[in-house]
């Protein structure tokens, strides 16, 4: 193995040269695309506008370093991705069904205090991501949340319970949470750490009349601060 030879193969100034040329003309060109696209900027990409993305990315990458590459089919790709998208996004607005088809559709975590169970079979990855995101918004128990819901890019919405609204919840606080058991130490109100349903227990141990679910953990109702 030579190391000349990884790094340096074949490469001399002119194609340095021309190397800078194909990248500055792919960059223009993947602005102009995204531009063209009609999209103001990116918080949160939906999937479709990831695969969007790794369509661009990857027509663009060869012909910036690659000689061989003349650049005309990466911006015959580009004029078809784009076309594509605006044709989706058209059709997306003119129909839900077509919308929910490629975007996805939002969807409730939490209604009323409680998690969303119907709309949790649709959820493919765990709790803790929500959690700790209600976290990042001062919750401290979900008996704050009159409605959170999941966007089709990411983000999770909320809707708080005003101060005196505010019932007893759910903790999310990692200390708190963790304390979960099945046996119940003393009668009192307790919080299903499943579902998030609150009940009185006086007994040692209790099963959710929600979800079944067996692990509770004291509920709180301490206001939001925010
Ligand atoms: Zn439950």
């Amino acid at each position: 193995m030579e190391w000349t030879q990884i790094f340096f193969k074949g490469v001399d100034l002119s194609l340095a040269v021309e190397v800078v040329a194909r990248t500055l003309i792919m960059f223009a060109l993947i602005l102009i695309v995204l531009r063209a696209t009609g999209k103001r900027g990116v918080r949160q990409l939906s999937l479709f506008e990831v695969a969007i993305i790794i369509g661009l990315g990857s027509a663009a990458g060869d012909p910036m370093f690659n000689p061989d590459e003349p650049i005309l089919p990466a911006i015959i790709v580009f004029i078809v991705i784009c076309a594509f998208y605006r044709l989706m996004t058209w059709l997306a607005s003119k129909s839900e069904k077509f919308e929910v088809l490629v975007e996805g559709k939002a969807l409730y975590i939490i209604e009323d205090g409680m998690f969303d169970l119907v709309d949790q079979k649709e959820l493919f990855f765990g709790k803790d991501e929500f959690l700790a995101e209600m976290r990042q918004q001062n919750v401290e128990h979900l008996g704050q949340i009159r409605t959170a819901v999941l966007e089709t890019n990411g983000n999770v919405s909320f809707i708080f319970f005003d101060e005196k609204e505010v019932k007893k919840g759910l903790p999310i606080w990692p200390k708190v949470y963790e304390k979960k058991s099945k046996l119940i130490p003393a009668p009192g109100t307790y919080a299903c750490t499943y579902c998030g349903n609150v009940e009185d227990i006086t007994t040692s141990s209790h099963i959710c009349r929600r979800c079944n679910c067996e692990e509770w953990v004291m509920a709180l109702d301490t206001k939001r601060c925010s």
